[in-house]
Order: C-alpha cells, then sequence, then structure tokens
C-alpha cells in the first residue's frame, strides 16, 4: 500500500474475501466464529499512522464520532506520515486487525490468558514495548507493543498458512508461533459446524462504507433526528 491511496469498496471487499477464504481454509470461518460477526468498515476519517485499527473499547469521543466496540476500521485514505506500509498488502492489514478481532472476542483464550503474558512477554493491554531479542520478532512493528507482536504474528501465519519459514529459529518466536497454533485450534474446536451437505455455504461478510461517517453518526445517535440522512 502506497501513502495517499484512496481505498476503494470493491479493493477492500476483494480483500476481505481472501483473508475469509484463508480462515476458512483454517478452519475458522463460519457463523459460530465469534469473530466472523465483527464488522469491518471503510471510513473516511484518516488516523495519524495507521492504515487500519481496531476498537477495542471506545471513551465518549469516539461514541459521539459513531465507532463500535468490537470493529474493524480500516480508512480509505491511507496518510503519507504512514511511511513503513510500503511494506504491508491490504491483505497484510486486513489479516492484522483480525487478530486484534480475534483476541476482542476470545478474551480468555487470548487477550487474558496467562500464556499470553508469558509469551509475549508482557500483558495485551500494555503499552511498554517487550523486551526480546531481534530475531524473536516477525516485523519491526512487532517490538512496539505484546498485542501488536501477536497481531503481526497472527498476520504471517495466516499468510504462510501455517507454515514457519525455516529461517526463524529463535525459541521465543517458536513460542509465539505455537500460541497460534493453539489459539486456532480451540477456535476450530470450539466453533465445529455440522455442514450436512457439501452444497453448505458460509455467506460472504462484505464491508460497510460509512459514508460522512462523522456527522451521520453523530446525528443518528445523538440527536436521534431522521432529516440528518
Ligand atoms: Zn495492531
Amino acid at each position: 500500500m502506497k501513502p495517499g491511496t484512496i481505498l476503494s469498496e470493491v479493493q477492500l471487499n476483494a480483500a476481505l474475501k481472501s483473508v475469509h477464504k484463508e480462515f476458512s481454509d483454517l478452519g475458522i470461518w463460519n457463523p459460530k466464529v465469534k469473530t466472523y460477526h465483527a464488522n469491518v468498515y471503510l471510513c473516511n476519517i484518516p488516523r495519524i499512522n495507521s492504515v487500519g485499527f481496531f476498537m477495542h473499547d471506545i471513551g465518549v469521543k469516539e461514541y459521539l464520532l459513531g465507532y463500535e466496540r468490537g470493529s474493524i476500521y480500516i480508512p480509505s485514505v491511507v496518510l503519507d506520515t504512514v511511511f513503513w506500509i510500503n511494506c504491508y498488502t491490504l491483505r497484510d492489514v486486513v489479516r492484522h486487525e483480525y487478530a486484534h478481532a480475534f483476541a476482542h472476542y476470545y478474551r480468555r483464550l487470548i487477550m487474558r490468558s496467562a500464556e499470553f503474558k508469558k509469551v509475549f512477554g508482557g500483558q495485551y493491554i500494555s503499552y511498554n514495548p517487550s523486551e526480546m531479542e531481534d530475531d524473536s520478532y516477525l516485523t519491526s512493528y512487532a517490538k512496539s507493543m505484546p498485542m501488536e507482536d501477536f497481531a503481526e504474528t497472527f498476520m504471517v501465519y495466516v499468510r504462510r498458512k501455517g507454515v514457519l519459514p525455516k529461517k526463524y529459529t529463535n525459541k521465543k518466536l517458536i513460542l509465539k508461533w505455537k500460541f497460534i497454533v493453539k489459539v486456532i485450534k480451540a477456535i476450530k474446536t470450539s466453533s465445529k459446524i455440522n455442514l450436512g451437505s457439501s452444497e453448505f455455504k458460509v455467506p460472504t461478510k462484505k464491508a460497510i462504507v460509512k459514508k460522512n461517517f462523522q456527522m451521520k453518526s453523530f446525528f443518528k445517535k445523538v440527536v436521534n433526528l431522521k432529516s440528518f440522512n
């Protein structure tokens, strides 16, 4: 993704479709998976230094702006302050944001698990970087905080279809990878669906486009006037 790019609904939906297919191949994509119900918004509020974000919790300001807890947001404009984004594809961004969604909807398994803290060197919500050797991180962004380390590891796991390239031999990194393996297995087991016939197809999930994001949601939620559409 290049800074200054304007992202279209078609592009985002194409990326979602291909990442959902990857989830489906991993056995974690059907209506019984809690994350399946998370909304994905293409929105036109750019965020400094961000190409996507997930709302674990919302404050008053976010509430007034119309943000929803537990949703993924992909800004339609990538600011040129996001210099590092050149190394990411839109699909990577989607994979990464879904990692936060999985952590949010499977709190006990991910966010609040004692193992998470041990493996990623800190609580999921902690703003201090974990201090480990460089080769225990898959990307440089992973070094920023434990939750980002988790999301980056999950992103690479999904992209590589669960196969860790041989060049990665760091023991701590392997433990992080194994944590993802375990989490995916647990989600898969807990959401097993009886397909019945091979004709069963998981309904497609598409992005919701927020037009005039701020004002529309603001009036809808706070003033609740029908005339403001
Ligand atoms: Zn993140």
